[in-house]
C-alpha cells in the first residue's frame, strides 16, 4: 500500500524552500503553509484510497482499443469522475479560467501523489494542464473563452502532439499538413505516440497539434500549432459533429499500460478542422511552453514511482527473512548492512530527486511574481537551467532507483506478482518522452550554458558555495556532510570550465560529455539540498518529530558517503573524456 510522504513534502515545502513566503506576492496572497498542508492531506486521501488501488489492476489489464475508441481499465473511468468532481484538475491553473493558484512547488508535490500512486493515470491529467497552459500564455481570447473553462475543470481533456514516425527528436521534419481554409485551416497527416490521444473519460479531447502550413519554410521555423478538437465546439460551447480525427491502434509497450499510447490519423476526407494558435511558425516556441512544465512534472513522477519502489522494498526487506548470525535466530533481510545501503541509496536519491524538482519549480514562480524585473530574470534563468537537469538527471536516478527496489526483493522482484517489476516498466519510459535524456542535455548546454557561457550554471555554483560553507557543523549534523557536498560543487565548477570552454571552441568535444556533466549537474545539486536539509533538521525547530530529524542527517551524510563520490568519476569523464568517443567513428562502434 502507497504511503504518502507527507512529513517530508512538508519539510522540503516549509522547512527547506519557505514556500509560505510566496505568500508575500499578491499572486498567493491566499497561500499559507496550513493551506498548503491541507490540500496535500487532502491528495495523499485520494492518491492513497482512489489511485493507488488501481495501479497494480490498471497494469495487468491495460486500455482496449477497438474501432470506435479506446476504453480505459476498469475503475478509471469513476476515478478521473471523482478527480473532476474534486476538483483536482483546477490546482496549479489560473483563476482566470476557474483554477486555484497554488505555489508551483506545491503542484509538484501533489503531482509526486499523483504519480507514484498511479503513473498512468497522471499522464493525462499532466497532458491537459500543459495544453491548457500553452492555451493560458498563446491561445486569442476567443480560444481561451471556447476552450479553457472545459479544459481547466478536466470536463475536456488536452493532448500534446508532435511525434510523427520520421519526427521524433528531430521535430523539424514534421510533415503535417495544414491547408487555410477560412477563418481555420484543414489538417492531414499521422502521429503516433499520442499519449491519452483517445479514451472513454470525456465527451471532448482537444489535441494541440503541430502542423506545418502549405509553403511555410522546412525545419522548425515553419512549424505551427493548431487547436484540433475531436468533437467540434460550436461557438455558443455546445458539443457539434465529430471532426475527422480517429485513433488507428493503440501500443503494446513495456509499462504504463493503463495509458493509451495512440496512433493518431487526422483528416481522412476533407481534413480536420483545426484552428491556429497564435502566429504562423511560431509552434514550436509556443509548445516548449507546454514542455518545460511537462518536463518538470516527468522529472517529479520519476522520482514518485522510485519512492513507491523504495516504499515496497523497505517493506518487503523488513520481513522476507534470510540468513542468520551465528547462534541467532533468522533475521529479516534489513538487518544485512547490503540490503540497508540498497534501501539507503534509494531513499537518499528520492531526496536528492525531489529537493531539487521542487526548488526548480520555485524558480518558476520567483520568475513569475518576484517584485524585481532583476530577481525575476535570474529566477527565469535558473529555472530555464535546471529544467532539463530536472527531467533528465532525475528520471535516469529514478530507474536506477526502481532496478535497486527489484534487487532488494532478490527473485520475488522479477517475479510479477509482487509489484517491484511494474515501477521499473513504468518509470522507464521517463527518460524517453517529453525528451531523450541526449536531447536534454543537449538543451542543457547549448541553449542553456552556450548562450549565456555559463553564466546562470556559475551563479548557481557561487550560491551554491555561499550557502554551505555558512552551514556550521552543530548537533547531530557532521562537518563531513558539508564538507562533501563543497567538495562536489568544487568538481562541479572545474568540469563547467572546462565544458564552456569546449561549447564554444569545439561543440563535439563538449556533446560527447553532454549527459555525463548534466548528470554531474544534479548530483551536486542534490548534495547541497540535501547538506542543506541536515542542517536545517539539526536545528530542529520545525514541527517534524525528532526521529524524522534523525533520519534527514543520516540520509543525507549517506548521500554524502556513498552517492556524492560519483561526482569525482563524472568530472573526469566531463574533463578528459571526450576523445574516446570521437575517436570511434560511427561505423566502426
Ligand atoms: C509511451 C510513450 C508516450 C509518448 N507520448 C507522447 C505524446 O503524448 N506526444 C508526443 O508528441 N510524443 C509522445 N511520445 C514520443 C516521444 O516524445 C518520443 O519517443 C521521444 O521524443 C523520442 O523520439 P523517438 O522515439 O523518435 O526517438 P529518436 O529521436 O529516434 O531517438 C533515438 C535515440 O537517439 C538519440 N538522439 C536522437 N537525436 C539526437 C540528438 N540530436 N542528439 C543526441 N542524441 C539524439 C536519442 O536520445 C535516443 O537515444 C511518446 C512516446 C512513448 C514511447
Amino acid at each position: 500500500m502507497y504511503r504518502a510522504p507527507l512529513e517530508e513534502l512538508r519539510f522540503v515545502l516549509e522547512e527547506l524552500l519557505g514556500t509560505g513566503q510566496l505568500a508575500a506576492y499578491p499572486a498567493f496572497a491566499d497561500y499559507n503553509d496550513e493551506v498548503g498542508a491541507s490540500i496535500l492531506q487532502e491528495a495523499a486521501r485520494f492518491a492513497q484510497t482512489v489511485l493507488d488501488p488501481l495501479n497494480r489492476p490498471g497494469d495487468e489489464e491495460g486500455a482496449h482499443w477497438t474501432p470506435d475508441g479506446v476504453s480505459t481499465p476498469k475503475g478509471f473511468k469513476e476515478a478521473y469522475a471523482k478527480f473532476v468532481s474534486d476538483g483536482w484538475q483546477q490546482l496549479g491553473t489560473d483563476p482566470r479560467f476557474g483554477g486555484q493558484r497554488v505555489p508551483a512547488a506545491l503542484n509538484c508535490a501533489v503531482q509526486e501523489l499523483w504519480g507514484a500512486s498511479n503513473l498512468s493515470f497522471e499522464l493525462c491529467p499532466m497532458l491537459t494542464h500543459g495544453a491548457v497552459h500553452a492555451l493560458e500564455l498563446c491561445g486569442s481570447e476567443a480560444q481561451q473563452k471556447l476552450f479553457l473553462p472545459k479544459m481547466a475543470s478536466g470536463e475536456w481533456t488536452g493532448t500534446m502532439v508532435l511525434t510523427e514516425p520520421q519526427a521524433g527528436s528531430d521535430l523539424g521534419q514534421v510533415r503535417t499538413r495544414a491547408v487555410p481554409e477560412g477563418d481555420h485551416y484543414r489538417l492531414f497527416g499521422q502521429k503516433i505516440f499520442i499519449t491519452w490521444g483517445e479514451h472513454d473519460y470525456t465527451d471532448n479531447i482537444i489535441h494541440m497539434v503541430l502542423g506545418r502550413i502549405e509553403g511555410a519554410p522546412a525545419g522548425v521555423k515553419g512549424i505551427s500549432l493548431f487547436i484540433v478538437p475531436k468533437v467540434l465546439v460550436n461557438p455558443d460551447g455546445s458539443l457539434g459533429g465529430r471532426n475527422e480525427v480517429r485513433c488507428m491502434s493503440i501500443e503494446h509497450k513495456l509499462g504504463i499500460h493503463a495509458s493509451p499510447t495512440c496512433v493518431l490519423q487526422f483528416g481522412q476526407e476533407r481534413g480536420a478542422t483545426a484552428y491556429l494558435v497564435g502566429e504562423p511558425n511560431r509552434g514550436l516556441e509556443y509548445m516548449f511552453i507546454m514542455m518545460n512544465t511537462a518536463r518538470l512534472g516527468v522529472g517529479v513522477q520519476s522520482y514518485a514511482v522510485g519512492d513507491r519502489a523504495f516504499q515496497h522494498a523497505a517493506e518487503y526487506a523488513r520481513t522476507r527473512l534470510q540468513g542468520k548470525p551465528a547462534g541467532g535466530e533468522r533475521l529479516p533481510i534489513i538487518h544485512h548492512p547490503d540490503v540497508r545501503r540498497m534501501l539507503l541509496t534509494m531513499k537518499s536519491c528520492t531526496e536528492a530527486s525531489r529537493a531539487v524538482a521542487f526548488y526548480a519549480g520555485q524558480q518558476l514562480d520567483l520568475a513569475a511574481y518576484h517584485p524585481d524585473a532583476a530577481a525575476r530574470a535570474a529566477a527565469q534563468a535558473r529555472a530555464d537551467l535546471l529544467i532539463p537537469i530536472v527531467k533528465a538527471w532525475n528520471t535516469e536516478t529514478a530507474n536506477e532507483v526502481a532496478a535497486i527496489g527489484v534487487q532488494v526483493h532478490g527473485g520475488m522482484g522479477f517475479i510479477e506478482e509482487t509489484g517491484a517489476a511494474q515501477y521499473v516498466r513504468d518509470v522507464r519510459i521517463t527518460t524517453i518522452y517529453e525528451g531523450t535524456t541526449g536531447i536534454q542535455a543537449n538543451d542543457l548546454i547549448g541553449r542553456k550554458i552556450g548562450r549565456d557561457r555559463g553564466a546562470a550554471l556559475h551563479a548557481l555554483i557561487a550560491d551554491m558555495r555561499r550557502e554551505l560553507e555558512a552551514l556550521e557543523p552543530r548537533g547531530d549534523m557532521p562537518g563531513e556532510t558539508r564538507d562533501a557536498a563543497l567538495q562536489a560543487v568544487s568538481l562541479l565548477e572545474s568540469a563547467s570550465r572546462s565544458l564552456v570552454g569546449s561549447v564554444a571552441a569545439a561543440p563535439e568535444r563538449a556533446l560527447a560529455v553532454s549527459v555525463p556533466f548534466l548528470k554531474l549537474c544534479g548530483l551536486v545539486t542534490g548534495g547541497w539540498l540535501l547538506a542543506k536539509s541536515a542542517a536545517i533538521a539539526a536545528a530542529g525547530r520545525g514541527a517534524a518529530g525528532k526521529d524524522f530529524y534523525q533520519s534527514k542527517i543520516r540520509t543525507a551524510r549517506f548521500y554524502a558517503k556513498h552517492v556524492l563520490p560519483q561526482a569525482i568519476g563524472l568530472a573526469k569523464v566531463v574533463e578528459e573524456g571526450a576523445a574516446s568517443v570521437l575517436e570511434a567513428e560511427p561505423e566502426r562502434v
